[in-house]
This record gives structure tokens, C-alpha cells and sequence, in this order.
């Protein structure tokens, strides 16, 4: 008998996965967690079934979440992670002998913990000692901090269930107000392609441009999520991400990667015109 890992990307499109195991299911106090193990994606995990992250492509997601506003600023000390329990995130972080402190907060502690038994890959650097969990709200936890983080990275869900604050008008002040002077917002920024992806898309974006004077938005190719074509919003109070980037400085620290590059830096950027003229939309 198949078994086999299907999410609805529409009413009228679905995604599958052959399965070889399903490894762990559970219902924590915020959500069901599933891990798989697949023959073509390695393990993966689903939270409320969707798709989260995938030992096979996972890289592209970490890596574009991560490196664009490292390679801006190379002051970049002292960082605030929200979701993210994966661990994925932090673990590209953790390249920067530069970086002093990491706060990760993320809500549902069971995911770290599940993440730390099926997918060492991603969870791998969860404890480095520059590295302090809290299993808290990120919308709460960011309403404390005033004037205190030089990046901060919203690693979240989709804006529905636990995640739905962190697309707020409230929460992106919240992070302005959080982040130093010359601070960066980096924050997962869904999709343009399918409904209802394209809404949050579009209402993140004019949310994020009402807070912060430099509001950008990037692209990378995402073969597990909806429609392949995955967006990260880069926001600042100072830097700009094309014109402030540090392409030197960047290549000089050789760290190893197998998504993001200078050239990529500079072409992620560079949106399509039905993008362009969806993120120029007035609506809210
Ligand atoms: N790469 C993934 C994606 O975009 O689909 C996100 C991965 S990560 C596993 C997302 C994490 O955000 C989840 O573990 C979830 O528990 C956490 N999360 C959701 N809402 C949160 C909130 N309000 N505060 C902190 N963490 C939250």
C-alpha cells in the first residue's frame, strides 16, 4: 500500500509526497505536529498539515532568511528570532563568529523539542551558547523590547492560528520600536501566486511600508511550498538592501552555502511585473 503526504494548495490543486514512515503525530497545546520520513524530500514536518520544512530544499528557505541582511550590515550583534523552531534559521546564524546573541521565541515548545529528535539538520545549532530560547508569543515578547535589536527575523506560519498576529499593523510597530537605530525586519512574506497566499502577501506589504521607510521585498524558489515562488520581506529604519550591500565584505568571510551567493543577493531583488504591480496594490 502508497502512502502518501497530500496539502491543498487550492480547492483545485493539490501537492503530494510518497511517504516512506510517518515517524511522530501529536496535538501540542497550539497545533498538530507531524514528522515524515519521504523517499525524494528526506524528513519533513507539517504543522496543522501544512508544509514547514524538508531536509531536501530546506537550505533555500534558511539561507535566503538569513544572509540578505548579513551581508548589509555587518554590524549585526544582537538578533531576535520569532517561530523558527526548526531551528534552521538560527543554525545559518551561528556562521557569524560576529553575532553576539540570539533570542529565539517561539510559542510551541514541543516543535523544537520534535525538531530536535527527527531533524538534527535543521536543529543542529539550537545549542550554541550565544543561542537563549523563549517559549513565549512573539506579538507579546516583542512589546517589551525598546530600542534593543539590531535584526530581527520573523520565521513564522502562515497568518492564521498561532501566527496570525505576527502579520499585524500592531506587531511590525512593535518590531520598529524594538529594533535599534539602524535595525533590519526581515519576515517571511508569503506568496504571489495562489489565493489566499497573495492577500496576506499583499496586505503584509502595505503594512510593513506604513511602519518602516525602507520596505523591499525578495524572492527564492521554494519547490515544497504552494506555487514554488516564495517571497521574504526586507524592511529597515537605515539600510537599504541593494544600495548598502556589502558584497566584500560578504565573500570574505567564506561561509559555506548552496543557495545564496552576491549574484543571487542582487537578482532576488528584482521582482516580476505582476509582483510588482500586486505589491503596488492599494488595498486593506
Ligand atoms: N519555514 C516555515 C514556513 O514558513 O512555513 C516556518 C517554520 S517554523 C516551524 C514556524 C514556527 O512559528 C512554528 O514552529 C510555530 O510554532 C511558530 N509560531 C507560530 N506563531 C507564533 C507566535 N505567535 N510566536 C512565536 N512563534 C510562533
Amino acid at each position: 500500500m502508497d502512502l502518501w503526504f497530500t496539502e491543498n494548495h487550492t480547492k483545485n490543486v493539490r501537492f503530494s509526497i510518497k511517504v516512506d514512515k510517518h515517524l511522530h503525530s501529536e496535538r501540542s497545546e497550539f497545533q498538530r505536529i507531524d514528522v515524515f520520513k519521504s523517499y525524494e524530500f528526506g524528513n519533513f514536518l507539517t504543522l496543522d498539515g501544512l508544509m514547514m520544512v524538508t531536509e531536501r530544499d530546506e537550505f533555500a528557505y534558511h539561507e535566503m532568511i538569513v544572509h540578505p541582511a548579513m551581508a548589509v550590515n555587518p554590524e549585526i550583534k544582537n538578533i531576535l528570532v520569532i517561530g523558527a523552531g526548526d531551528g534552521g534559521t538560527v543554525r545559518e546564524l551561528c556562521h557569524y563568529t560576529s553575532i553576539q546573541k540570539i533570542d529565539l521565541v517561539e510559542i510551541d515548545k514541543r516543535v523544537v523539542e520534535v525538531c530536535k529528535m527527527y531533524l538534527p539538520q535543521t536543529a543542529c545549532k539550537l545549542d550554541d551558547n550565544r543561542v537563549e530560547i523563549f517559549y513565549e508569543d512573539g506579538l507579546k515578547f516583542v512589546r517589551k523590547k525598546q530600542d534593543f535589536y539590531d535584526l530581527i527575523i520573523v520565521d513564522s506560519t502562515d497568518p492564521f492560528g498561532p501566527g496570525e498576529g505576527l502579520f499585524t499593523k500592531e506587531f511590525y510597530g512593535n518590531c520598529y520600536n524594538a529594533l535599534t537605530q539602524k535595525g533590519i525586519l526581515i519576515n517571511q512574506h508569503e506568496s504571489p501566486f495562489y489565493e489566499p497566499d497573495k492577500q496576506s502577501m499583499i496586505l503584509s506589504h502595505k503594512r510593513i511600508s506604513s511602519v518602516f521607510p525602507v520596505h523591499e521585498v525578495y524572492q527564492f524558489h521554494m519547490p515544497t511550498y504552494p506555487s514554488g515562488h516564495w517571497l521574504f520581506g526586507f524592511a529597515g529604519k537605515y539600510f537599504h538592501p541593494i544600495k548598502n550591500f556589502n558584497e566584500e565584505y560578504w565573500n570574505s568571510l567564506n561561509i559555506k552555502t548552496r543557495y545564496y551567493n552576491t549574484d543571487i543577493h542582487k537578482g532576488a531583488f528584482a521582482l516580476p511585473t505582476y509582483v510588482k504591480d500586486l505589491l503596488s496594490t492599494n488595498q486593506e
